[in-house]
């Protein structure tokens, strides 16, 4: 928590942090750039407008530099549709998708945020977290959430980034920097973090689990949510928590556990945030999790530009893509769209706080 002694990450520290890290910050242009002259409408069964790739290209312009694109293919190689998936009809009551990437790209345009927003907002989502994986994304949604209502911030090193930066000897100032935005009042979670022994190796172990630990250190200094990367590391994950002491709130993103997990998570108060991947027609433990979920530990994301829900699977994803996983989350759980709507908005505040502060 930042006080007198400690006090909140200034603007002026997020432009020093940025220069010290060579980072050039979003504009304030970029980030409200809008297609839009008035509010924006998207009709149901079409890819909304700010996401046709007529409207604007950004084929031939140079794209961002350190930006980070989506592969452009699938995992048998093959070539993606990289068409944006229809609008569904907006949502009874609003909600928010508690896990993004804005600054990732996927498709073939390029969105700005005042877009993604507006877009979100017409079907149902109303605002968002902007989620970091290194210190450019971390600072990319810390300087975001400062000058949009509509969005706050999580930061932190992926589990995957902890052995890179532990190899070339940065991984300490790399946390020291994570340490320094979590004292941002914009900044409500540290995330994500965790662990993920798919896509590294035993060799990486040490590092990821050094600085999940080092996370949670952080997310209880500084009284912030932690937003947890768990992919096949479920025992090492709620062991780790255990044996450090888990923050007062706790959110599993993009959760992929079974049911044997999601009860962990029922004891414990961890939260549970559901993503397209519940979706999938082989994600049998996913949707039982889902089923027995205490109501007040459910939350909803889209982890976009990835894992577009079904029938969508494959294709770009954005925030306005959350709604049909919580039109399938209400399906599945046998509840009534808006009363899950309700209980996923009520949800996030008490994990995040308002976003009006
Ligand atoms: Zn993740
Ligand atoms: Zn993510």
């Amino acid at each position: 928590m930042c006080t007198s002694k400690n006090p909140c990450m200034s603007e002026n520290d997020v432009t020093q942090l940025a220069e010290q890290f060579s980072f050039t910050l979003p504009t304030q242009q970029e980030i409200d750039a809008s297609i839009f002259s008035a509010k924006a409408t998207v009709e149901e069964g079409e890819t909304p407008p700010a996401y046709e790739a007529e409207r604007y290209s950004v084929e031939g312009e140079e794209s961002g530099e350190g930006t980070r694109r989506r592969s452009t293919e699938g995992d048998g190689g093959r070539k993606r549709n990289l068409v944006f998936p229809p609008a569904p009809a907006p949502l009874p009551h609003p909600i928010m998708d508690n896990h993004t990437h804005m600054d990732l790209l996927d498709g073939e345009v390029e969105i700005s945020v005042h877009d993604a927003l507006d877009t979100g907002a017409a079907l149902g989502i109303e605002s968002v977290v902007q989620v970091g994986c290194d210190i450019p994304s971390s600072l990319y949604a810390v300087k975001v959430a400062s000058v949009e209502p509509r969005v706050l911030a999580a930061v932190a090193l992926h589990p995957n980034e902890a052995p890179k930066l532990a190899e070339t000897g940065e991984l300490d100032r790399a946390l020291a920097a994570i340490e320094k935005m979590a004292s941002h009042e914009r900044v409500r979670a540290i995330g994500e973090t965790g662990l993920d022994y798919f896509r590294t190796g035993e060799d990486g172990k040490d590092a990821q689990q050094y600085s999940f630990r080092e996370h949670i250190r952080i997310a209880k200094k500084h009284g912030k949510a932690l937003q947890i990367h768990d992919r096949d590391a479920h025992d090492d994950v709620v062991r780790i928590l255990n044996e450090e002491g888990a923050p007062e709130k706790v959110v599993f993103h993009c959760y992929s556990g079974d049911a044997e997990l999601a009860e962990i998570c029922n004891t414990n108060g961890w939260y549970m945030s559901f993503a397209g991947t519940v979706t999938f027609k082989n994600s049998h433990g996913i949707q039982e999790s889902l089923k027995i979920a205490r109501p007040e530990l459910v939350l909803a994301e889209t982890d976009a530009p990835f894992l577009t829900p079904h029938p969508f699977r494959g294709r770009p994803n954005a925030s306005y893509m959350v709604n049909y996983t919580v039109r399938f989350m209400a399906q599945h759980r046998e509840q009534d769209l808006q009363e899950l709507c309700r209980t996923i908005y009520d949800n996030t505040h008490r994990v995040y706080g308002s976003w009006a502060d």
